[in-house]
């Protein structure tokens, strides 16, 4: 290295170490792995949806699309994308804010809801473990993070977050249900207590009820039967409902949105950057919604058929221990196996799942295609049995 570059490389260090805040230091960069493996069920994607559409519905998209001028800005208000959203889920089209994804969502909200209590930083409360971004993005805007174990059974802990709000008076409690990496809904009445105590803390703290993974909770056998994070907020005016077009075959798209009372709407609002959704995004999505809805729903509908399926098979498979998986992934723990261990030997046979390095005895594997299901079973029986990749 010259001794410029060495000079510039000291400079920029203590720039860094001077002007950013110090949570900054504990993070890296989300990296997932770049290996090209065949089989990805890390991610809780769907599987492919677009060699699922007949050709009126690919002609569809591709028109939406090619409508697209790329000269202008995008729709500050994603205007058609707001009423297809509103529309579909019964909501007014003020009470929504749409962003990149839910990530920007929780990064709106995160940055509108900073301001502290009694002198001290702004808090978040969130159980664990739980969806990262919650606590990555919180510690980028400077909020404290109080994390609440979650109980044997992977549920909520009710009195532990109830005394955690109480305690540090949050200003946010994210409740991802159902939960990232667990895949099981909270018990509804746990979550329904847990936002009356948040209510009643001075100031309330806002409960984020993230439904990343609604349509396949209401596919069958539904714990909160047919209830949503939209009823809570009927009920609660301090909730928060986040939804995302992400896990349903759409995660190219980057759209997600909070449905809020619409006066704290018009607050994310003022966060929100104006030009934030490309207008291609707000125009497959709109599609997604409008006239694609009926193969969005069938997609929905073969995973939730893949993953009763899945679970079936796992049940008569040896040494592998799971609970409820109302989303599309399950969460599954090995006897005898490290879930790093069980990672690399499933990669080897052509099959990519996630760990988790706080819960060493665990795999989080999203549900595939039939064949993408088959090729994860056949890998899992092989590591199990100690084979040889
Ligand atoms: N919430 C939960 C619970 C998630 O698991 C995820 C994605 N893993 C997200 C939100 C973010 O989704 P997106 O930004 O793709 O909408």
């Amino acid at each position: 290295m010259s001794d410029a570059a060495v000079r510039a490389v000291r400079a920029v260090r203590a720039l860094i170490a001077a002007r950013t805040p110090p949570a900054l230091a504990e993070l890296s960069p989300y990296v997932p792995d770049p290996t090209p493996v065949p089989v990805r069920l890390d991610a809780n994607e769907a599987p492919a949806l677009l060699p699922t559409l007949d050709e009126a519905e690919r002609a569809c998209l591709a028109e939406a699309l090619s409508a697209v001028e790329p000269a202008r800005y995008p729709d500050v208000r994603a205007t058609a994308l707001r009423a297809a959203i509103a529309g579909k889920i019964g909501a007014s089209g003020d009470s929504l804010v749409i962003g990149v994804g839910s990530d920007e969502v929780i990064a709106i909200l995160l940055a509108a809801l900073g301001r502290g209590v009694d002198g001290k930083p702004a808090t978040i409360v969130v159980p664990a473990p739980t969806f990262v971004m919650y606590r990555i993005s919180a510690r980028v805007h400077g909020y404290d993070v109080v994390t609440v174990p979650l109980d044997a059974d992977w549920d909520v802990d009710e009195q532990g977050t109830i005394d955690a709000i109480r305690a540090h008076r949050p200003a946010v409690v994210f409740l991802a249900t159902p939960n990232n990496p667990t895949s099981g809904a909270y018990d509804l009445g746990r979550v329904r207590r847990i936002v009356e105590a948040a209510a009643r803390v001075d100031p309330p703290s806002v409960v984020v009820v993230d439904e990343a993974y609604l349509p396949f909770r209401l596919a069958e056998g539904d714990p909160w039967r047919g209830v949503t994070g939209l009823d809570l907020l009927a009920e609660s005016s301090h909730v928060v409902v986040l939804r995302t077009l992400s896990k349903i075959g759409l995660a190219a798209l980057r759209v997600g949105w909070a449905v809020a009372h619409p006066l704290l709407a018009a607050e994310l609002e003022k966060v929100r950057l104006p030009y934030n959704l490309p207008t291609f995004s707000q125009a497959a999505a709109a599609c997604a919604l409008g006239p694609l809805a009926p193969a969005i729903d069938r997609h929905v509908a073969n995973v939730c058929e893949q993953r009763a399926r899945l679970l079936s098979e796992l049940r008569r498979v040896d040494r592998v221990r799971f609970g409820r998986a109302d989303a599309n992934f399950v969460w599954l723990g090995l006897e005898g196996l490290g879930g790093a261990e069980a990672t690399s030997a499933l990669k080897a046979r052509g099959v990519l799942v996630r760990n988790f390095p706080a819960h060493p005895d665990r795999i989080r594997v999203s549900v595939g295609t039939r064949a993408e299901c088959d090729r994860f079973l056949e890998a899992l029986r092989d590591t199990l049995a100690g084979g040889r990749a």
